[in-house]
């Protein structure tokens, strides 16, 4: 699962953000081998960012020439709102998130912030400006404090536990012995997968970026914990433009767009209620959750 632990090592050197970006992405997506020859332009102009509009223009991407993965996939995330990625495994969600954070560039279309085109801005701008939450937290052999605040070099104290308020750990971190000094990760006190969660979120908050990535746990929280961090989550989006990869259909019920995926295409696309008269794709696979759930599946 952990895979990043060795990563992390040769990347002792890399700045500090870029290398939280590449915590937080190789998190999310179990990244397995470096990212391709991807380079700023010469002078390259940072992301300004209007209010973190997201545009995949016809895009067409495989991670080898031979082997297309998305065929031409199109959608626009106004500001502020929520699109939701569904689809079966292998259909090409965690794919658009990586292009969104240009781990490789497109081989046809464009990827557009604010009407940018990736490639013509740095990278370090466009990692700043996305926040991701990925479903499994790594955290640092350190201190809690060490861990929230590494969501953004400088923050004061204040300012983390405000973030750790927001992300609902504040009481509980002031439970423990040591406080915000108790040390956590596979040396220190193990947290539980929600609370290991909300360490995240508080990273993401702290971080304050326009826009966020989130992939939704697919594993065990127990549903009340669940229901919470849903809550955390849906009140941190507020007023962000967020992409969520949702694996529990309950929880993108009111997406201001759902996107179905299947082999690299968008086969269904509209709102929950839209999708779900439909009686396609979305409504058999909510069909088949909801059964799931019964059943206990
Ligand atoms: P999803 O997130 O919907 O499960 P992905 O976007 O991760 O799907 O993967 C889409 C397809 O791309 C899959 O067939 C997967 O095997 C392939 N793929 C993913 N990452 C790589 C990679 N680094 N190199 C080659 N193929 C990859
Ligand atoms: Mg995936």
């Amino acid at each position: 699962m952990i895979q990043i632990t060795m990563p992390l090592g040769f990347l002792g050197t890399v700045y500090r953000e870029i290398r939280q970006a590449l915590v937080d992405m190789g998190e999310m997506f179990g990244l397995l081998n470096q990212p391709a020859e991807i380079t700023d332009k010469a002078e390259a102009p940072t992301l300004a960012v209007k209010g973190g509009a997201i545009r995949f223009e016809d895009v067409k991407f495989g991670y080898d020439a031979s082997r297309p993965i998305l065929k031409g996939v199109s959608f626009e995330v106004p500001a502020g709102r929520t699109l939701a990625l569904v689809g079966p495994s292998g259909s090409g969600k965690s794919t658009i998130g990586r292009l969104l954070f240009r781990f490789y560039d497109v081989r046809e279309g464009a990827v557009k912030i604010d009407g940018q085109d990736l490639r013509d801005i740095t990278q370090h701008s466009l990692h700043q400006a996305i926040g991701v939450v990925p479903q499994d937290t790594v955290l640092f052999n350190d201190t809690v404090l060490y861990n929230i605040a590494y969501g953004r070099a400088g923050a004061s104290r204040e300012e983390i536990e405000a973030a750790a308020k927001a992300a609902k750990i504040h009481d509980f971190i002031i439970s423990l012995p040591e406080g915000y000094e108790t040390k956590v990760g596979e040396r220190g006190l193990k947290l539980s997968g929600g609370e290991k969660q909300r360490v995240g979120i508080a990273r993401t908050i702290l971080k304050n970026p326009p826009i966020l990535l989130l992939d939704e746990a697919t594993s065990a929280l127990d549903t009340q914990t669940e229901r919470d961090i849903q809550d955390s989550l849906r009140e941190m989006g507020q007023g962000r433009t967020v992409i969520s990869i949702a694996h529990r259909l309950s929880t993108i019920a009111d997406a201001d767009e759902i996107l179905v995926l299947d082999a690299g295409q968008i086969v269904e696309r509209g709102r929950h209620d839209e999708l779900l008269a439909k009686g396609g794709r979305y409504a058999a696979m909510w069909a088949r959750q909801a059964s799931d759930m019964q059943t206990g599946a």
